[in-house]
């Protein structure tokens, strides 16, 4: 009889083993939940930060190259967002992972990009955001672009599954398209609405959606806010009336909530990435819950 289970366990390792699962490794959890959305059962997707973590700021770390050297594909948000993640593909030494090759995919490539920089890049413009605003997931339309370059990467991962992840490709747009007409209706009533948002991770959302960014809390991307900045913006909503601040989950609420005091605004704190939140697990809530925020400090 032991000998019998030992049988039939090295029987199921070796059947495990033996699937021909796709790793990939991502550099966000909306970049993971899309992945495995297109991959379905055929991928095991890690990523390399949660969804509560500044993108801008991921910290590498040696168990991030371990899963990189195993991963047959990497998925990128590219830009300047993920350039942490250059190191890791380097350390890693895997091949497949090197950009150019069949496993690399940059999942902004085809991305009309805003923000994008008119001749010289200077320091006057900070440091980050060189190559355009690489916040371009928080437009949900975007997602089918994301998808795609994702659906092209798992096609050379894996060819004989093609039908498989063309399959799942189209259920993804589909419910895509039918959440993406209900949040546009949702917000019809707040087009030309003025917010003040804390980082500037929010014009793709606003073009989409036709909000109206008049500031940012912070003076230039990654540059702490100071007294005389917060002034300044107080001043500004006070003349234009604005009554929103959209702000990040991980950002510090001092600002957000100083201007608050002064103005009457509201603070919604938004989780922009899948797992941000205990109610954000998906990419698709991220829509969800900032919207209903935008409702509340808004009004219906
Ligand atoms: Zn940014």
């Amino acid at each position: 009889m032991k000998k019998l289970i030992l049988a039939s366990a090295a029987l199921a390792f070796w059947a495990g083993a033996a699937r021909a699962e796709i790793k990939v490794v991502t550099a966000s959890s909306d970049l993971r939940y899309i992945c495995e959305r297109v991959g379905g059962a055929e991928v095991k997707v890690e990523s390399l930060s949660s969804g509560d973590q500044d993108l801008h700021m991921v910290e590498p770390r040696p168990s991030m190259v371990f899963k990189l050297k195993k991963a047959d594909m990497v998925v990128r948000v590219g830009l300047d967002l993920d350039m942490w993640m250059d190191s890791l593909i380097n350390a890693a030494k895997n091949g497949r992972l090197f950009y150019g090759q069949p496993g690399y995919v940059d999942a902004s490539a085809g991305v009309p990009l805003l923000e994008k920089p008119e001749g010289k890049v200077d320091a006057s413009m900070g440091d980050i955001h060189i190559y355009g605003n690489p916040h371009y997931w928080l437009d949900p339309a975007n997602s089918k672009i994301m998808a795609g370059n994702i659906l092209a990467g798992l096609k050379r991962a894996a060819p004989e599954k093609a039908a498989v992840f063309d399959a799942n490709y189209g259920a993804f747009v589909r419910e895509l398209d039918v959440k993406l007409a209900g949040w546009e209706a949702r917000m019809a009533k707040y087009k030309g609405l003025k917010v003040i948002t804390y980082h500037s991770s929010w014009p793709y959302f606003a073009r989409r959606f036709g909000l109206d960014v008049a500031g940012h809390v912070e003076p230039k991307p990654g540059i702490p806010p100071s007294a005389s900045h917060l002034d300044g913006l107080m001043k500004k909503m006070k003349a234009e009336n604005i009554k929103v601040i959209l702000t990040e989950s991980y950002y510090p609420r001092k600002g957000p909530d100083f201007l608050a005091g002064k103005t009457g605004a509201a603070v919604v704190t938004a989780a922009v990435s899948a797992g941000g939140a205990k109610d954000v697990k998906t990419y698709f809530d991220v829509f969800d819950r900032v919207i209903e925020g935008l409702e509340k400090a808004a009004g219906k």
